[in-house]
């Protein structure tokens, strides 16, 4: 089982209503989500905030940083 979840969740997260884990048995496929997901919220959300997918073990951390 590999999980993509979100480091800490910021307003911007709050407010789209997403939810902050998703589970897939297989590594590819989280790593594309994850990534696809990063991008996702770089491109809709404030902009004050950047996304990048970092692994920790095995789990893909969505890392929230301040532009
Ligand atoms: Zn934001």
């Amino acid at each position: 089982m590999f999980n993509v979840r979100m480091e800490k969740e910021c307003g911007c997260f709050k407010r789209s209503g997403m939810t902050s884990i998703k589970t897939f048995d297989n590594k590819d496929e989280a790593l594309l989500e994850a990534t696809e997901w990063a991008e996702e919220m770089n491109d809709t959300f404030c902009h004050k905030h950047n996304f990048n997918v970092v692994e920790e073990g095995s789990d893909l951390i969505i890392k929230v940083e301040m532009n």
